[in-house]
């Protein structure tokens, strides 16, 4: 690929890439939008039509590359890739369009943080299949339309709520990807290690499972950091033991919270007594964006009942402060 503008794909010996699942039955978790996908992808391959635009949402990791890829080999036809910040200008998901062919997949990642401009080249693309461009500058400048082939756009967002919203409704099919179960993640963890001939005992697998913050690519990452303790120190195999200490070594607690997630919970409970906190303080006092916090951190410890999102600030809840080895404050009165 000679286009900027598209990610250079990924090298095929590239492990992440022998492991991700290659269709939808290979797929493990999301059994609600993997049963509806199944649905849609058929409809569209007997209809002989590009399927409707779909929206992925939910954070990082939790395989919204990985399903569109998947899309595109159920249909049966090509995917190409690229993401909001890369598209500059609207020249440049012009080229990307008039390059795609009948019914082909265009997957956008982060297509939150699109330009304008760009965006707006994308309104009639997506419902007409049609490209309005100007040409030239100042008086000379005229508009020309370019007819496109059909084509279905897969959107991936961590943050819905960042998506305008005519954007937002020109998705047919909007997703929401959830947190994966311990079961789940056991199941992916047990399959990639034998994917990668790594002996792991059910146990050992559990662990990482248990640690992996419902996410299948931590669960991948953790899988190969404890590979690495297996063989340096141990006898390659992962037991229960190997891993649990593995994991606490790399600073992954029981509930697989990492250093950022406790220093997060830690500065909420100690220095803001449990909060209300405004999420802009929490980002300054942590030196991360607010946007880290909001995609990365939160979250999971939402989802897990640590903390609170209320009108005047984030909360500790009662499972973050028993999760500190702390106790609550009592409320006024009480
Ligand atoms: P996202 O686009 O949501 O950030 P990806 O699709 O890139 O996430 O997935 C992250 C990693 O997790 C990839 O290595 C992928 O292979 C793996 N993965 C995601 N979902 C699954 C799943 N359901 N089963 C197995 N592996 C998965």
């Amino acid at each position: 690929e000679s286009d900027p503008t598209l990610r250079p794909a990924p090298l095929p010996e590239d492990a992440d890439r022998a492991l991700r699942p290659q269709g939808l039955d290979e797929f493990i978790g999301q059994a609600e939008a993997r049963a509806n996908l199944r649905i849609f992808v058929e409809s569209a391959r007997q209809r002989g039509e590009a399927m409707d635009h779909t929206l992925f949402y939910g954070p990082p990791g939790l395989g919204k590359t990985t399903l569109a890829q998947i899309m595109a080999r159920e249909l049966g036809v090509g995917f190409r890739m690229t993401s909001g910040p890369v598209l500059a200008k609207a020249g440049d998901l012009a080229a990307i369009l008039t390059n795609l062919e009948a019914n082909d997949v265009l997957f956008i990642d982060e297509i939150h943080r699109l330009n304008p401009v760009v965006e707006e080249v994308l309104y009639p693309a997506m419902e007409d299949f049609e490209l309005d461009l100007v040409i030239g500058e100042g008086p000379a400048a005229r508009t020309v339309r370019i007819e496109l082939q059909p084509f279905t756009l897969v959107g991936a967002t961590t943050r819905l709520g960042l998506l305008t919203t005519p954007l937002r409704d020109r998705f047919g099919i909007p997703t929401r990807l959830q947190f994966y179960t311990v079961e789940e993640l056991n199941l992916i963890v047990s399959r990639n290690s034998g994917k990668l001939g790594i002996p792991v005992e059910e146990a050992g697998a559990r662990e990482i499972a248990r640690r992996a913050r419902g996410t299948p690519r931590i669960a991948g990452r953790l899988l190969r950091r404890v590979v690495d303790f297996a063989v340096v120190e141990g006898d390659g195999r992962i037991t229960r033991d190997l891993a649990d200490n593995a994991l606490t070594r790399l600073g992954v607690d029981h509930l697989g919270l990492d250093g950022a997630d406790r220093r997060y919970l830690r500065l909420i409970a100690e220095h803001y007594g449990g909060g209300p906190v405004g999420i802009e303080t929490l980002g300054a006092a942590l030196s991360e964006s607010r946007d880290a916090l909001e995609e990365v951190i939160e979250p999971f410890l939402l989802q897990q009942g640590l903390i609170q999102r209320t009108p005047r600030g984030r909360m500790l809840a009662a499972g973050g402060w028993s999760h500190l080895g702390l106790a609550a404050p009592k409320a006024p009165g009480q």
